[in-house]
């Protein structure tokens, strides 16, 4: 095993100013923020700083401004958000580097938070560029990467920057990530060990499906991806999505699955429609599609059958609603996984910005042992893949 990610509590913060680097790329309407899970994430650790006596200097992107300043792009709504939600003063300083940024973090108290405009806004930030990621560590002492959707990507602000800066942790939300998935990744997680997969489609999700076959006992598949594992089997699916260029990699792995002793297991039945804004769908069994429908979610008796797998297994990863749960005609079966999962008393992680967008749907993320806030960055973790922002955080 790799040596662990130096964490915030092993740095002393007191009378310092740190540089956090959070992801609050967060959906917006005009200038509302609509969603604010991502700024409620960097809550603790935002607090577990000023708790401490620290000055705390937040960074983020947010959305692709190509590396020029565009006022819809800034994070004014996001710093709005984080004040009310924090009951403090925000302070916007109008450039994340330069004149800007030097005035708003040198005459900073300790009980207001400092944050620094779009990184995005310059092109360095992608390009991983020294130069800019000197610029922004200037003013500040501690460097905290508290952003763990954004840690897949060599950018300046989760990759140069720390390097540049001996004292340099993870914050909480990216430690409790990192743990969660290191747990499923080590050598014992607890068994039975179930992975549920769906979504829009397999060739998404290859590299996943190929680790977790090394390391499950169950595998349980649905959403448009089970389509294409139907088909393989020679079932008519009538005007389902399937990936007519996937039917041979989906019959190589069920192949895998049998030589491995591992149980895949596919829909026996699916709720279909002739169309994707049906008000409702029938259920019928995988063997009798018509000709003119199309499968948009896993029936009630696959329901069942994984919700019983679900419901006794000891560890549990699900990535990919079960069906297209957007319409509530086809939600049920996604929501039904949900909360089988709910209901487990084993390890429960879900990863996907589809699938935890169901499970807050659905009330039920607080039931569940993690809920993983990046979605790529989640699913390139569980390959065992390295992740720079995290590498870089290692002691
Ligand atoms: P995640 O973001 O959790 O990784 P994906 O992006 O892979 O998940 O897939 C989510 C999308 O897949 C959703 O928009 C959902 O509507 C769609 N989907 C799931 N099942 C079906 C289906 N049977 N037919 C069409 N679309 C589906
Ligand atoms: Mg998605």
């Amino acid at each position: 095993m790799s040596t662990p990610v130096r964490t915030l509590d092993d740095l002393e913060v007191g009378g310092r100013t740190v540089f956090v680097r959070v992801d609050f790329n967060v959906p917006l309407d005009g200038t509302r923020v609509t969603d604010d899970t991502r700024i409620r994430a960097a809550l603790p650790t935002i607090k577990r700083i000023q708790e401490r006596g620290g000055r705390v200097v937040l960074a983020s992107h947010l959305g692709r401004p190509n590396g020029k300043k565009k006022p819809e792009f800034s994070l004014e709504p996001a710093a709005a958000r984080l004040a009310e939600l924090m009951g403090t003063e925000v302070l916007l300083a109008d450039d994340c580097i330069g004149d800007g940024a030097k005035k708003v973090i040198t005459d900073l108290r300790e009980s207001q938070i400092a944050m620094l405009e779009n990184l995005r806004f310059h092109p360095e930030e992608e390009a991983d560029d020294e130069l800019f990621a000197r610029e922004l560590g200037k003013y500040v002492d501690i460097y905290v990467n508290d952003a763990f959707g954004s840690s897949h990507r060599a950018h300046a602000s989760v990759h140069a920057l720390p390097k540049l800066m001996p004292m340099r942790a993870a914050g909480l939300l990216v430690h409790k990530e990192v743990a969660a998935l290191e747990k499923l990744r080590g050598n014992n997680p607890d068994r039975p060990y179930v992975a549920v997969l769906g979504g829009a489609k397999v060739s998404d999700k290859i590299e996943v499906i190929e680790v977790l076959m090394e390391r499950v006992d169950e595998l349980l598949i649905g959403g448009a991806m089970a389509n294409t594992f139907l088909a393989a089997q020679g079932l008519k699916v009538g005007k389902s999505r399937v990936e007519e260029d996937k039917l041979a990699l989906a019959r190589t792995l069920i192949l895998k699955a049998r030589e491995r002793n591992i149980q895949l297991l596919i829909p026996v039945d699916v709720v279909v429609a002739d169309s994707l804004k049906a008000t409702r769908g029938n259920a019928t069994d995988v063997n009798t599609i018509g000709e003119n429908e199309m499968a948009l979610d896993i029936g009630p008796r696959t329901v069942q059958q994984y919700g019983e797998r679900l419901r006794r297994a000891k560890s549990v990863f699900w990535n990919g609603p079960m069906g297209l749960f957007e319409n509530p005609a086809f939600a049920d079966g996604t929501f039904g996984v949900a909360r089988a999962m709910a209901d487990s008393t084993g390890f429960t992680v879900v990863g996907g910005g589809d699938s935890v967008a169901a499970v807050q749907a659905a009330g039920l993320a607080e039931r569940y042992s993690h809920v993983s806030t990046g979605g790529g960055a989640s699913l390139e973790l569980l390959e065992g893949k390295k992740l720079p922002g995290v590498e870089v955080l290692r002691a």
